[in-house]
């Protein structure tokens, strides 16, 4: 046993979804589907906590497997991150407005939805999530994940019930959205809890955006970014590593130089085939000579993270199946996106 734990969110946070609560949103191994009310002080949390005190690297290389990897790679790493805050880490639902190539059915209802229309999930009974009787009196921050917070009334409900026992006065607001839908019911719940940090995801700009982030309009979308930023203490703008986009990166990156690279963040992408080690190393080594012309900080961050990417013909073969199987689901089309997909799907 160690004084200092492998990682300290199992003993400040948890992450509570429709699928059970765990440690953290990229915890990999089993999830804690008791209610609520009992995660902590249950045996499944003793043991993990176990686990991290004696850095048992048998189970934490399986269930903290993201972090390891990120760490190798240089990229954000939340172990590595810790704070002195007791975090409620919440994904309401999956009420969702958009169909992003990179989520999923658990992530968004309309994804379930074309799933089930499709015969490939079977129609389910919606499990609910509750915490309204939850106690929040030693927790500074709640932090809501999507689907979209602000497009879902289950979500309304549930962080009024936080406002009406009186915790939001002394507890941050911490939400990610698309900002497709930046409205007034959740302007004034947001409003009522003591500070708000919002995450912005934007996956690139124009054309590439609306092919990434499906049903969103890029015009709507740039104009909430600055207002979602008025509106609130603090702001991150998050944009996922995928091959989709980065591969344009030379023609959206622009946009996002007049934000301070501090309230950038760049984030790995899970799940789902079209990591960047999928693009092809002279295409890469194009695209890093073109972001060295603009001589920014942010544009020299992601030439960094290009030079350390080893590129892998298995992840370029299961993008393109990936990314077909979605345009002959949808009717989309990446070949009308930009002649460069024509480029590299072409290669396997
Ligand atoms: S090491 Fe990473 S995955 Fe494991 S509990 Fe900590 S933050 Fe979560
Ligand atoms: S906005 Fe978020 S939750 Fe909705 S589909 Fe896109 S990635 Fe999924």
């Amino acid at each position: 046993m160690k004084n200092i734990p492998f990682c300290l969110k199992p003993f400040n946070e948890l992450s509570y979804s429709t699928d059970g609560t765990r440690p953290c949103c990229i915890w990999e191994g089993e999830k804690f589907n008791g209610q609520i009310e009992e995660y902590n002080s249950s045996k499944y949390l003793k043991r993990i906590k176990k686990s991290m005190y004696s850095y048992d690297m048998n189970i934490l290389k399986n269930t903290c497997r993201n972090c390891i990897e990120n760490e190798k790679n240089r990229l954000y790493s939340p172990r590595l991150t810790p704070n002195n805050f007791k975090i409620f880490e919440y994904w309401p639902s999956n009420i969702c407005n958009l169909k992003c190539i990179m989520c999923n059915s658990s992530s968004s209802n309309l994804i379930e939805e074309e799933e089930i229309s499709l015969g490939i999930l079977k129609p389910h009974n919606k499990t609910l999530t509750d915490i309204t009787k939850f106690d929040f009196t030693d927790y500074n921050i709640i932090k809501i994940f999507g689907g979209e917070p602000t497009a879902s009334i289950h979500t309304f409900t549930q962080l009024k019930s936080i406002i009406d026992r009186g915790y939001a006065k002394n507890m941050k607001i911490a939400y990610t959205t698309n900002a497709t839908s930046y409205n007034k019911i959740w302007y004034n719940i947001a409003n009522q809890f003591v500070e708000r940090d919002v995450g912005i995801s934007v996956d690139g700009t124009g054309k590439v955006f609306e092919y990434i982030r499906q049903n969103a309009k890029w015009s709507a979308v740039e104009k909430n970014i600055f207002k979602i930023i008025e509106d609130a203490e603090d702001y991150k703008i998050s944009i996922v590593l995928q091959a989709t986009s980065f591969l344009l990166a030379d023609k959206w990156i622009d946009f996002f130089f007049q934000f301070p690279i501090k309230n950038i963040g760049l984030y790995q992408l899970y799940d789902v085939p079209g990591r960047l080690t999928a693009i092809p190393n002279d295409i890469k080594n194009t695209i890093v000579n073109r972001l060295e012309r603009k001589n920014n900080s942010l544009s020299n961050k992601v030439i960094d993270i290009l030079n350390n990417t080893t590129h892998d013909a298995e992840e370029l073969k299961k993008y393109k199946e990936y990314i077909l199987m979605l345009d002959a689901r949808r009717g989309t089309n990446i070949y009308n996106v930009d002649p460069i997909f024509q480029d590299i799907l072409t290669r396997v």
